[in-house]
């Protein structure tokens, strides 16, 4: 069996996996991404792209139990399940209800915001060595534009707790919303503006610019991790090839797939996947100048380079292995187009996985198994926002340095 010895390897090429293998080598570790497909090739690729330092309300709150009926049982909602998959879901989907109450939604929003407060103390020291990734951010805020009064009325608890963790954010009427983006004059009755929001221009772009030097040093390996095994010299890892890679360190930033290698440990962590969807068109122009939501649609409208528009976002529960739902795309084509009166055609269509624990909060830590193995998934709408600020936290880890509150993000708070 061909055996290679390395200091660190981070299975996972994602936005989360890049992040921690880039502050893990500034630490002059030497770290290797195992990843079988391109850089940023899943999830990391096709999202909103927007750095949504604000996000701190998780979608697990109170008021889901109000619009359980509609969301649940329509399929022409932001939010449905593949009910034929329900066997599948359900322990996970009572273990979400289970925090859709006041207090554990209150504690979940406290641990995102303090996440999100390092969003960009996260990214900048990565920055420095990448020019072109600095070039693909645009920093002009992020607009949630309400269109309808009640889901304004409704969204008014959420704005409070945002203010009350420190959140910068601007009320605007509807005039204020079509001043800050033209496009939209008509189509809502108010919102939000996050100024500190920045987005990507391309997101894929911007973390393959990241990765560039580990690529170009034969840092990435082609491969998929089939097996983790704890030994007295270290982390073991089988490769679908049949080959293993050891390491003294194992980061675990598999995304959504990252469940099923911490069982091979015996940790069973109730990690699931919310599948969200985009659609593009090739516009040729700049129709909006930032990420802007039709909040009751439950997608952002992104401009990215090169006059391309991204419509992404809702949520759909079933499994990884369950194919594109084409009823999820046009849901979200026809509302784009109704919305922002396109009528060129699509020119892309997307699924992506994203990595959700039942509380919303990622896992961030070291195993409870083996110590050796860091978790780093699980960072459900926020996994670009928020994979800088993940790469610092585990690189801390590593130097012995985890801050006193790394536990309330540890998988332990499941067992
Ligand atoms: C529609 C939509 C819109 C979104 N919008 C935003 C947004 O605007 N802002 C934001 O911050 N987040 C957003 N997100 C969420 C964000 O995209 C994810 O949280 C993030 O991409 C997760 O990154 P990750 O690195 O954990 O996972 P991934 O990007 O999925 O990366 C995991 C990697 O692990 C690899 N892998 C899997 N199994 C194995 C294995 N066995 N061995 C080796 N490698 C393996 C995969 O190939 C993959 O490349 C959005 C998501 C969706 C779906």
């Amino acid at each position: 069996m061909n055996q290679t010895r390395n200091e660190i390897v981070v299975i996972g090429g994602g936005a989360v996996g890049v992040a921690c293998a880039l502050w893990l080598r500034r630490d002059g570790h030497q770290v290797v991404i195992l990843e079988p497909e391109d850089i940023a090739g899943q999830c990391s690729y096709g999202n909103a792209s927007t750095l949504a330092e604000y996000a701190c309300t998780p979608i697990a709150n109170p008021s889901i139990w109000a619009n359980l009926p509609g969301l649940l049982f329509s399929q022409d909602s932001p939010f449905v399940v593949r009910w034929s998959r329900l066997p599948q879901l359900l322990p996970w989907l009572l273990r979400f209800m289970g925090q859709c109450t006041a207090s554990r939604a209150k504690t979940n929003a406290e641990r995102l915001a303090r996440l999100l407060r390092q969003t960009y103390s996260g990214f900048e020291p990565l920055l420095a060595a990448a020019p072109e990734a600095r070039a693909l951010i645009r920093n002009n805020g992020c607009l949630y534009a309400y269109t309808t009064a009640q889901g304004l009325r409704g969204a008014q608890a959420d704005i409070a707790l945002r203010r009350t963790l420190g959140v910068e954010q601007e009320v605007l009427d509807a005039a204020g919303i079509e001043a800050l983006e033209p496009a939209m004059a008509g189509k809502s009755v108010g919102g939000v503006l996050f100024p500190r929001s920045c987005h990507l221009r391309d997101t894929q772009g911007f973390l393959q610019a990241l990765a560039a030097p580990m690529v170009a040093d034969g840092s990435l390996r082609r491969g998929r991790a089939l097996r983790l095994r704890s030994a007295s010299d270290g982390v073991h890892i089988d490769c679908e090839d049949g080959s293993t890679l050891s390491a003294d360190r194992v980061v675990l930033a598999a995304g959504a797939w990252s469940a099923q290698l911490a069982a091979t440990l015996g940790e069973r962590i109730p990690l699931d996947t919310e599948r969200g969807y985009h659609v593009e068109f090739e516009l040729g122009r700049e129709l909006l100048t930032r990420p802007t939501c039709p909040v009751e649609n439950a997608f952002y409208m992104t401009p990215l380079a090169n006059g391309r528009l991204r419509a992404a976002g809702t949520v759909e529960l079933a499994t990884l292995r369950d194919p594109l739902n084409p009823a999820r795309i046009r849901y979200i084509e026809e509302r784009v187009r109704k919305v922002l009166n396109i009528d060129a055609p699509v020119s892309h269509r997307w699924i992506g996985m994203r990595p959700t624990l039942p509380d919303c909060v990622p896992v961030i830590g070291p195993s409870a198994r083996d110590p050796r193995v860091i978790h780093a998934f699980g960072h459900q709408h926020l996994g670009i926002t928020l994979a800088g600020a993940t790469g610092e936290i585990v690189a801390a880890c590593v130097r012995g340095q985890a801050p006193d509150w790394l536990g309330d993000y540890s998988a332990a708070r499941f067992h």
